[in-house]
């Protein structure tokens, strides 16, 4: 594939971020972040033109990317700064990671399915973006590099996995859409004493986060 940004892709680009902005789901830094990366790049060419609309597609392995203003919100509720570890579930296209990189973040990213993990793995290199790539079971997340400072699950969990818990910085933030079949989006926030504190923030409908079976 060849990577042409347009100026017709970077115009829709522009005005795809503005009715972002004017649906108040993102702050500037964010949507900064999101004008700077070609979506289209992220889906097969059948739907390049259609990459710049606030709407999911089907990627490879019967997943979808995210719709473009679902990426905008959680990457808003993770709340990040450069520098902090942020623990990924759910690779996908990459899409999602390429957003958390380009906000400064150290990236560490699992994806169960191996056509994705490699498709996101090219495509994050590709642009130029250093994350730690797993292709495995994000249930257990990563405890050889943990703890980490955010956590974002891009999979509708059906209950919030305990591994994950264990893997938050005390002042860490989880955003996890809970739930089977559809989700409400969630904050987790762990305390200084090691104790949690939930919120659900809205409805998410997200694909379902699935066990080690394929
Ligand atoms: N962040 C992605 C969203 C992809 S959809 C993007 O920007 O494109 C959700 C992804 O979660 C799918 O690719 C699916 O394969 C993956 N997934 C589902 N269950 C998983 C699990 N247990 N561990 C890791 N990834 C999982």
């Amino acid at each position: 594939m060849k990577f042409i940004d347009s100026s017709i892709h970077q115009g829709q680009r522009a005005i795809l971020c503005n009715a972002l902005k004017d649906k108040g789901l993102a702050g500037p830094v964010v949507l900064n972040a999101m004008n700077k990366i070609p979506r289209h790049w992220f889906l097969e060419s059948g739907f390049h033109q259609h990459a710049y609309q606030d709407k999911a597609f089907p990627i490879a392995a019967d997943q979808t990317i995210s719709h473009p203003s679902t990426v905008a919100w959680q990457s808003e509720l993770l709340e990040v700064e450069p520098g902090m570890k942020v623990l990924e579930i759910g690779t996908g296209s990459g899409y999602q990671a390429a957003v958390l990189c380009e906000l400064g973040v150290k990236l560490f990213t699992i994806e169960r399915q191996k056509e994705l993990f490699d498709f996101s793995k090219g495509m994050l290199d590709t642009l130029g973006y250093r994350a730690e790539m797993k292709y495995g079971d994000g249930f257990k997340g990563m405890p050889v590099f943990a703890p980490f400072d955010r956590i974002i699950v891009t999979c509708g969990a059906p209950y919030v996995p305990k591994a994950l818990l264990g893997q938050l910085v005390p002042g860490g933030i989880m955003i996890i859409p809970v739930g089977e079949g559809s989700q409400k989006m969630v904050r987790i926030k762990k305390k200084a004493d090691g104790t949690f504190v939930q919120k659900v923030l809205g409805d998410a409908a997200f694909v379902p986060m699935l066990k080690d079976r394929e």
